[in-house]
């Protein structure tokens, strides 16, 4: 694998470098060493790789904690440890630069060893699962509570008129115990797992290591939790919300309750409650957007002769003038009878469907006068319907 470099000194960056100033100078160096750019050029293309791969390392808080403190980074774990002759079980390797002994074998083995030749690694590996999940986790930054989303169903008359709900919701707030600190205050206590050192021994293959605490992050306190949020900060309940829904809602309409989300941890803020509107159908009434539509039987008299009829609108009833010779299927307007906007300050409009009826014929006088209309009227109503085919 890689020959043994600083990759400290591979960036041309202090070991005390931010992320930024790594970022930069990786890209100031990637780009002059870039195998496209210095083509056929071996040195140029090992530095690039070099440079690719200390960036991976130390871009990676992770990789770099791990290389800091050791010395090297392994993904694989760590070969040539556990089998064959190690070192005398019992000194203590904190401090120990790992990359020195893994380049060369164990001191004293006389066994030489390139990283990435040997795979029986199981003890390392157990030890870096255990690393990575200790320090970082257990030092708690304040975080921004989670949004939560809600589902709502309401009438159509509902979305129509706008109207208050009240809505049960389960959240975390913050624990009115320690005011969302998770402490109960006072000193805190020596952590358990290290005795207070900060460091714990673990055992790999015959070797031994120090490793930073899990449990305390290295510090060997532990804080007091407080006993009603078990030192989280923020505790589940459920409360009442009022959600205002605004007259005109649409379905699938996203309403946002700010600060209504979960609480946060450590005092950040809380997240949004996000209710999610889903409007109940009509059985006469449609919405398609701010327009009202709705399917209004006529006789065929009215629609012949024309008529003034009555239909139903959210406001109640209206008049609606028939044309005479109206046909089956034709939308008659009714403007500003439609749903409130707020966003336009206006409204939309009615569409009346116009459904002609075929009157119920039981007596001889009604025959009569439609055999007579039959008379008069001997044109073939399929005829558009023949030629079109
Ligand atoms: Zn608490
Ligand atoms: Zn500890």
């Amino acid at each position: 694998m890689s020959p043994k470099h600083d990759y400290y000194e591979t960036l041309h960056v202090a070991k005390a470098a931010a992320q930024d100033e790594i970022r930069k100078s990786y890209r100031k160096l990637a780009r002059k060493y870039h195998p496209d750019l210095n083509p056929g050029d071996k040195a140029a293309e090992e530095r690039f790789k070099l440079v690719q791969e200390a960036y991976d390392v130390l871009s990676d808080p992770k990789k770099r904690q791990m290389y800091d403190q050791y010395g090297f980074y392994s993904e694989n774990g760590v070969p040539g440890g556990g089998a064959g002759p190690g070192p005398p079980p019992g000194p203590d390797f904190g401090g120990f630069d790992f990359s020195e002994y893994f380049q060369s074998g164990a001191p004293g083995a006389g066994r030489r060893t390139s990283a990435g030749d040997t795979g029986s690694t199981g003890g390392f590996r157990d030890i870096f699962s255990q690393f990575f999940k200790g320090g970082a986790a257990e030092q708690p930054e304040p975080e921004k509570g989670g949004d939560l989303e809600y589902g709502l169903n309401i009438d159509f008359w509902q979305a129509i008129k706008g109207s208050q709900m009240r809505l049960n919701i389960t959240r975390y707030d913050v624990c009115g115990t320690c005011n969302g600190s998770g402490s109960a205050g006072g000193q805190t206590v020596s952590c358990p797992q290290c005795n207070g050192t900060g460091q714990v021994s673990q055992m790999a293959g015959a070797m031994r290591f120090n490793l930073t605490c899990p449990k305390c992050g290295g510090s060997g306190k532990l804080k007091n939790a407080c006993p009603t949020c078990h030192g989280e900060g923020r505790i589940a309940h459920t409360e009442t919300v009022d959600v205002r829904i605004p007259p005109g809602a649409r379905n699938g309409s996203r309403l946002r309750v700010p600060g209504k989300g979960n609480a946060g941890t450590m005092g950040a803020p809380a997240g949004d409650l996000y209710i999610n509107t889903h409007v109940e159908d009509h059985p006469y009434f449609h919405r398609d957007g701010d327009d009202i539509q709705i399917r209004v039987p006529v006789s065929v008299w009215e629609a012949g002769l024309g008529a003034k009829i009555e239909v139903p609108t959210i406001d109640g009833r209206t008049l609606l003038k028939i044309p005479q010779g109206t046909q089956n299927g034709q939308k008659l307007r009714l403007r500003e009878k439609g749903v409130f906007n707020a966003r336009t300050n206006q409204r939309g409009d009615q569409i009346v469907e116009v459904a002609i009826q075929a009157p119920k014929v039981q007596d001889e006088r009604t025959k009569e006068i439609l055999r007579e209309m039959a008379a008069l009227h001997p044109e073939d109503p399929r005829a558009d319907l023949w030629e079109k085919l």
